[in-house]
């Protein structure tokens, strides 16, 4: 289980334009973009929380909107509707899914690097929260209503291989196969694709390893016996992540965060 991200709680007052009280138990993360680059998003919180919570009318009709959640240009996560209760921010899927308003940056509405992460581990927590997949679970308001209704988070709709790529990223942080730090944001045009320590391949196959005689596996990527931690057994069928180069003999890095010799006399590697 991915840590909690910190969250700054604002939470919103009963009230029947945003935080009716019925309760909600979550299949989805939808995803919003705030409408207005480069706005803070505690712009949005307080419109929320002080304007649309105590009845607000435009064109003489009271508006009826909030969301669980609101991201901040500088990353911080604001939370003004617990995640047991419904919010009013995706529409007909307001009765299954938690809402998420992010604030965007550029002509383009594309995400600050603070943002970016932010999103992620968001996202990715409150899929692993409920034992949801991120590839198939996170959706887009557009998702839900329609491109001729709203285009929303408009880059993402705009973008869909972004969005795809940010689904990845919630993936690959919820099995665990990078951490929040190795988050890149790919929407800013500095990005690349996340890439995915589990392969040394470079076409996303795993690297495997089959130890042929026992040996000893190490701490670290060095042969002295004072990293000696343990031995693997011949016959054994380990995951690579990395191939350290040394001077000497290369070295192994396993899955499991230990170092084998890489030497074709005691191991095998083959891809799958
Ligand atoms: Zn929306």
């Amino acid at each position: 289980m991915i840590k909690k991200p910190v969250i700054v709680e604002k939470w919103q007052k009963k009230n029947k334009f945003g935080r009716p009280g019925i309760a909600l138990n979550y299949t989805k993360v939808a995803m919003h973009y705030t409408g207005q680059a480069d706005v803070p998003g505690k712009n949005t919180v307080s419109y929320f929380n002080n304007v649309v919570a105590n009845g607000y009318k435009v064109n003489g009709k009271y508006i009826y909107a909030s969301a669980h959640f609101v991201i901040d240009l500088d990353g911080t996560i604001y939370q003004l509707i617990p995640i047991t209760e419904r919010c009013y921010c995706t529409n007909s899927a307001n009765s299954y899914a938690i809402g998420v308003e992010v604030a965007t940056t550029g002509k383009d509405n594309h995400y600050t690097d603070a943002t970016y992460r932010s999103m992620v581990w968001l996202a990715a927590w409150l899929c692993a929260y409920k034992g949801l997949n991120p590839l198939k679970d996170i959706i887009t308001h557009t998702d839900v209503v329609g491109k001729a209704y709203k285009l929303c988070p408009i880059y993402m709709v705009k973008n869909p291989s972004k969005m795809a790529q940010f689904k990845k990223d919630c993936k690959y942080l919820v099995d665990g196969k990078v951490s929040v730090n190795q988050i890149v944001n790919c929407t800013n045009g500095k990005g690349k694709v996340t890439i995915v320590p589990t392969t040394t391949t470079g076409n996303n196959k795993t690297l495997y390893v089959k130890i042929l005689q026992d040996i000893n596996i190490h701490s670290k990527p060095d042969f002295t016996s004072k990293s000696v931690i343990g031995v693997v057994t011949k016959g054994g069928v380990y995951t690579v992540i990395e191939k350290i180069k040394r001077i000497g003999t290369d070295m192994y890095k396993l899955k499991s965060g230990v170092y084998i010799t890489a030497s074709p006399k005691y191991v095998e590697v083959f891809e799958k």
